[in-house]
Parts: structure tokens; sequence; C-alpha cells
């Protein structure tokens, strides 16, 4: 796994391997545990294709109760357990372990329950995002956080990531989305937070395991919130022959007060890349390609594209369309939503970052990407959820160049490092996973990081849920807060890191 350092297989488990698939057999019978090399190796690797690793054995239970009986086993004998959903993490979070049981949720495929009234669905995890959607559009409702996996991701993966999308920025991420899950800890008990209603008393532990990547739990049950459909849509594709004015139009829309429905920014050789692809007609002598949609009431939208043309002609735009039917308008946003098919027409490999800055900083973070570019000599493709500042750069390289992902991957982590640098985050939907895992000292201090590990500990002290993933550190909660390194002398040294 190309200089990635993962947790020391334990041998003890290892041993015990034909003892552990036969317990599984038991607690899961019929097809649910898969235990050949040829069976296993569709699960050897998720959306960060880079990695791969067999699991000890995988395990597709279907009820509540056998996660419980499986993670209660774990727990008792210490063997490790990787959840799993769909397997389109970008950051490896499902990224299987040697000795860890694969939990994969895809047979917790159903939707439990459609409550208009209170206007939420209650699904079981396996449930894709976009199966969501469908099950209740026919009522002119829908599921607001739209990841560009949708079709494929889980919602037990979103509620784990916390995932985005072209939508979020006006309806919030999938934390704003979610009211209520059921969740397995890893000692087997089954616990509740949130429900139908819009708030929980107490501290915000819903809050907390949405986004924590299968550290703290295994979520077999999602209540979420759905919306119904606005009444119009419609939009702009606005070209801008600097990025640096893309960027400013999109401060100053938002500045205006206008929330659009999406507002997303490609740069040149995305642009390029996405009409080869698909030949929606996108402008190709323009440096930056900005898509604005804006929903709601007619008479709004009517008003707030007039708004939007204005703030464009001001920030210099050179050309500029609005969506005169829907098909159009799902025209414009077929080339960003089909950009990273897109890419990997034009590179053998891409690598796709995910980090978040301050939308003013676009172009000083641009103008770095260029010449990091040049440090590594590997082209770079950037989209971009310009509302909330989330980049998405894709590092174009050829996997069988020898050298070519080191180069990569280094080039990654240095655009990581600038979004920190200029007041940005590490992720802003993708998690941290094993992907940013070593990174997070550039953003966190030790005590920041021993205060995250703490509330870990607190759910996981053996760490067997999913170790090696969000978490640089040591990994036995016993010796948080002793750990003090005098000249060089590591304390403890007998104790794994990674
Ligand atoms: C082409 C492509 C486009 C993408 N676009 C977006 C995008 O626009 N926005 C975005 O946010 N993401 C995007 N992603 C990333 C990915 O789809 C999301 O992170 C998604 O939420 C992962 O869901 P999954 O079911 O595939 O989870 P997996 O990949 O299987 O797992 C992801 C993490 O969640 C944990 N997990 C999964 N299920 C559970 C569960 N039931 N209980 C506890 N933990 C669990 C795993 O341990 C792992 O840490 C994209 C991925 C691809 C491949």
């Amino acid at each position: 796994m190309s200089g990635l350092k993962m947790p020391e297989p334990q041998a003890a488990t290892l041993f015990r391997r034909a003892e552990i698939v036969a317990d599984m057999r038991i607690i899961v019978p019929g097809e649910g545990v898969v235990d050949s090399e040829e069976g296993m190796r569709v699960f050897e690797s998720d959306g960060l294709t880079a990695y791969r690793q067999l699991p000890l054995v995988v395990v597709l239970p279907e009820t509540v109760a056998q996660v419980s009986r499986i993670l209660k086993y774990c727990h008792d004998r210490n063997i490790r357990v990787v959840p799993r959903g769909s397997g389109t993490s970008l950051s490896g979070g499902a990224l299987p372990l040697k000795d860890a049981v694969l939990l994969v949720m895809s047979r917790f495929n159903r939707i439990l329950e459609i409550d208009y009234a209170n206007r939420v669905v209650v699904a079981q995890p396996g449930v894709t995002n976009l199966g969501i959607t469908h099950a209740v559009e026919h009522q002119g409702f829908y599921y607001a956080p739209d990841p560009s996996s949708q079709i494929a991701c889980s919602i037990g993966g979103n509620v784990a990531e916390n995932s985005g999308g072209v939508h979020c920025l006006k309806y919030g991420l999938t934390a704003n989305n979610v009211l209520g899950i059921e969740m397995v800890l890893m000692t087997g008990e089954v616990i509740r937070l949130g429900g139908k209603h819009l708030d929980a008393e107490g501290y915000d532990l819903l809050g907390l395991m949405t986004g924590s990547e299968g550290l703290l739990g295994v979520v077999t049950e999602v209540t979420v919130r759905i919306l119904k459909k606005p009444e119009t849509a419609r939009a702009l594709l606005i070209g801008f022959p600097t990025s640096e004015q893309g960027g400013q139009c999109v401060a100053d829309i938002i500045g205006a007060g206008i929330i659009p429905g999406g507002m997303e920014m490609m740069d040149r050789p995305a642009i390029h890349a996405a009409e080869a692809f698909v030949q929606v007609g996108y402008p190709l002598d323009v440096e930056a390609l900005l898509i604005v949609e804006l929903d709601g009431p007619m008479a709004e939208v009517d008003h707030l594209i007039e708004r939007v043309s204005e703030i464009a002609t001001q920030n210099g735009c050179t050309t500029s369309r609005i969506s005169t039917s829907d098909a159009e308008r799902l025209a414009f946003w077929a080339g960003r939503k089909a950009a990273f098919p897109a890419v990997g027409r034009i590179s053998p490999d891409y690598y796709c970052m995910d980090g978040t800055i301050p939308r003013k900083e676009l172009p000083r973070v641009l103008a770095g990407m260029r010449e990091l570019s040049e440090k590594y000599g590997l082209g770079v493709a950037n989209v971009f959820h310009a509302g909330d500042g989330n980049l998405h750069p894709l590092i174009l390289y050829d996997a069988n160049k020898p050298g070519d992902l080191d180069k990569a991957e280094a080039f990654g982590s240095d655009i990581l490092r600038l979004c920190v640098k200029v007041g940005g985050v590490l992720t802003g939907e993708h998690g941290v996973g094993v992907e940013k895992r070593d990174l997070m000292s550039e953003m966190f201090d030790e005590s920041d990081l021993n205060q995250q590990i703490r509330v870990k500990c607190a759910f996981d002290p053996n760490h067997l849920l999913n170790p090696g993933k969000v978490f640089p550190q040591l990994h036995r909660c016993a010796e948080l807060g002793r750990m003090h390194v005098h000249r060089g002398q590591v304390p403890f040294p007998e104790l794994e890191r990674f």
C-alpha cells in the first residue's frame, strides 16, 4: 500500500481466522459471509483506489440483532471491525484491514417509513442517497444533500462522512438534514439519538456521530428531513477571463444576500475536459466558469436571475447564458456533474482532493496550485463548490509511471497544507480517512487531537472500530495525556504508532 502505514495486524486474530469465519456464519447464516479470496477482492478498496487490502472476512448482516452480535463478539475477542456502506469513500474510510472484519451494510436497503406529515423518511443505512428522493418524488418531495455519487453512496455512509453536494450551500450538509439515527456501539449496545423532532435534549450526540467516519459506532437506521421541491429552478452559465473575477463574483453574490441553490466553479482544464466529454456548449475561451442556480417561487427566481446577471457584468464576465428550459438548466449542470469522468479521459489516473478555504482566498490558492503543478510536473484540474469554499482539485498522474503516485500524493498534501495556511480546513465533505490522517497535525495541535481521541476512547477504548483512520496518533487510550517527548525520547516505545 504505497507508503501508507496502517496498524500492525494482530497475529492472534489472523491465527484464529477459520474459527472467526465459522462463528460469523452462525451469526449471519446463508450467504452473508464471504471468505474466499476472489469473493473478497470486490471489497479490497473504496473510492480511494490507490490503496487496497483484503479483509480478514466480509460479513453482510441483515438485521440489527446480527450487527449487535457481531460487534459484541468482536469486542469480547479484541477483533477489529471496519464498517462499510457502498464503498465510494474518496478518503479511504472504508479501506479494509487484514485483521479486521469488514462489516458491509448494503443489505440494509429498505425504506422503513415515509411520514409526509412530519416531512421525514426513516431508512435503513444501505439505502442509496438517491433512493430516498426516488421514494418521495411522486409526491413532489426530495432529499436535499446530493453528493455526485448519490446514485451509489449509502445514506449510512453519508451520515458517517457528513457528506455534501451542490445543493448544500442553501440546504445544508447531511448534518443539517439528519434528525435521528439508531446506532450499535462496539459493545453491541443499541442506542437511538434524535428522532422525527427537530432538536434533542442533552448533548448533541447526533451531531457528534454525524461525520464520525465509522469510528464511534455502526449506523443501523437513519431519519432524514425531506423538502418540497421548489416551484422552479433556473441557472446561469457565466464565463470570466480570470479566476480572480470569478472568485469576486461569487463573493459579491453572497455579499448581496443571495443564497443560490447551487454555485459551482470550474477552471480552464476542467472546462475543456467537460466540454470534450458532454458537449453542452461551455465557452472555451475563459479561465473560470461559474454555474449559478436559483430556485424557489417563480417571481423570486426571475428577480434573482437579474440581480446575479448584474453582479456578473460588474465583475467583467465575458459570456453569460440563462437557461430557458429545464432541459437547458440540466445541460449546464451536465458538464459539472461529469467533470470527474471527463478528467478521467484526459489522464490515465487522477487523485481527487478535498479542502475548504475562505472564498476570498481562491485566487491565491489557484495561483499556489499552478506553482505546485510546475514543481511536481503534474497537471491539475479544478472543480469547486464555489459558494461554500470547498475545492476539489483533480491531480492528473499515471499510476504506471514509477514515482508518479508518490508525486501526486505529495502534491495533494501540499495543496491541503496551503488550504490550512490561508485559514481553511483539511476536508470539506470527503472525510479524513487514511488520506488526510497524517496531515491532521497540520491543523490541530497535540491537545486538540488528544481531546478528539478522548471522545473516541469514550465509545471504543480498545480502538477496535475502524483503526488507522482519522487519527495519526498513539492508539491506547490509557496513555492519553501522558505523552511527553523529552529530547526526542518517545515514551512507551513498545507501543504501536502509525
Ligand atoms: C464519483 C464520486 C463522487 C463523489 N462526490 C461526492 C460529493 O459530491 N460529495 C461528497 O460529500 N462525497 C462525494 N463522494 C464521496 C462518497 O461518495 C461519500 O463520502 C459517501 O458518503 C460515502 O458513502 P458510502 O456508502 O459509499 O460509504 P463507504 O465508502 O462505504 O464508507 C465511508 C465511511 O463511512 C463509514 N460507514 C459507512 N457506512 C457506515 C455505517 N452504516 N455506520 C457507520 N459507519 C459507516 C465507513 O467506515 C467509512 O469510514 C464521491 C465519491 C465518488 C466515488
